[in-house]
């Protein structure tokens, strides 16, 4: 579908005008393309829209066919994409080209308007990096490359929905509790271990089902979690982290965490994700694969009372 520059740019332009295009200046329906300077042309009055603004591809010198082929794999993959594989794949000259598209990809996942967790959710905190022996509290992570990660993770049966997790400076209760606050909304029935630190849930709004977790040791036996659905995304995260980026630095983790998330929440909705990722937010609900593949020329569907198209694209499993 996006194999050449004209392509990617027709797909924008349906973006941008589902319906068809439309003048802004006099109303106009008819119009000519200048593919070279990505823009569409009224065939009226002759005023030239940008094809490219409002989204991440604005200005750039690459042709979109990559920037597009970027966001296909980092919303589908499920190992993402680093930006030696992605200078690989697309045979770029330099691996800066790829490493500035991936950021700027990862940069438009960053504060999304996000809706809270709700119903019952898991949360977990966590090291990254493994923690350091003998060394307690804050004494860990002074000058030490661990970090301390919370996840919140909706439990829909034995399922999970969608996930939220973040960076922390310390697992004490106002920390783990203002993260909380933020992403999952009151009332909420929350599921954790015996950790101190949320002792003062109840307090703070939230139902909460305290669980005793067994020891490392003991679930590698097959003891039961306490909260397993959080458990199993910490694994994925860790994995993820080692597999694709063979580690990240303790600055960048977030962005990392960020884009961990985003592709979980939007597991089911791959085009939708991908749509948000280049900035293509139309007010429209994105097709799926399936509605594209049947049909050459994209129409997107008008949302029927959702037009937040980002909120829309986050399932909940
Ligand atoms: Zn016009």
């Amino acid at each position: 579908m996006f194999a050449t520059e004209a392509a990617c740019q027709k797909y924008l332009a349906e973006c941008r005008w589902p319906d068809g295009f439309v003048c802004l200046r006099c109303g106009n329906r008819s119009s000519y393309e200048i593919v070279k300077a990505r823009r569409w042309q009224c065939a009226g009055c002759r005023y030239q829209v940008s094809l490219t603004a409002g989204t991440i591809l604005h200005n750039t010198k690459t042709p979109l066919t990559v920037w597009f082929w970027a966001a296909y794999l980092m919303t589908t993959d499920k190992r993402g994409v680093s930006a030696l594989l992605l200078q690989r794949q697309l045979g770029l000259r330099r691996y800066e080209t790829a490493w500035m598209i991936l950021h700027k990809l990862r940069q438009a996942m960053v504060n999304l308007a996000r809706e809270p967790l709700r119903g019952e959710v898991e949360v977990d905190e966590s090291w990254i990096g493994g923690t350091q022996a003998g060394l307690r509290g804050s004494r860990q992570l002074r000058g030490r490359k661990a970090a301390l990660i919370v996840v919140a993770v909706e439990k829909r049966g034995r399922a999970t929905g969608r996930a939220r997790m973040a960076v922390i400076p310390d697992f004490r209760g106002g920390t783990l509790i203002a993260f909380l606050r933020q992403n999952v909304a009151p009332d909420s029935l929350v599921y954790t271990d015996a950790l101190n630190s949320f002792a003062g849930l109840e307090e703070a709004g939230f139902r909460h089902v305290p669980g005793n977790q067994p020891s490392r040791a003991d679930l590698h036996k097959g003891a039961k979690s306490a909260v397993p659905l959080a458990d199993r995304a910490i694994g994925n995260l860790k994995q993820w982290l080692l597999g694709t980026h063979h580690g990240v630095g303790r600055d960048q983790l977030q962005a990392y965490l960020d884009e961990f998330v985003f592709r979980h929440n939007r597991r089911k909705q791959p085009m939708a994700a991908f749509q948000t990722l280049l900035g293509l937010g139309s007010g429209h609900k994105a097709s799926t694969y399936k509605e594209m593949r049947g049909r050459r020329t994209l129409q997107t569907r008008p949302a029927k009372t959702d037009h937040n198209i980002l909120r829309s694209a986050e399932t909940t499993g």
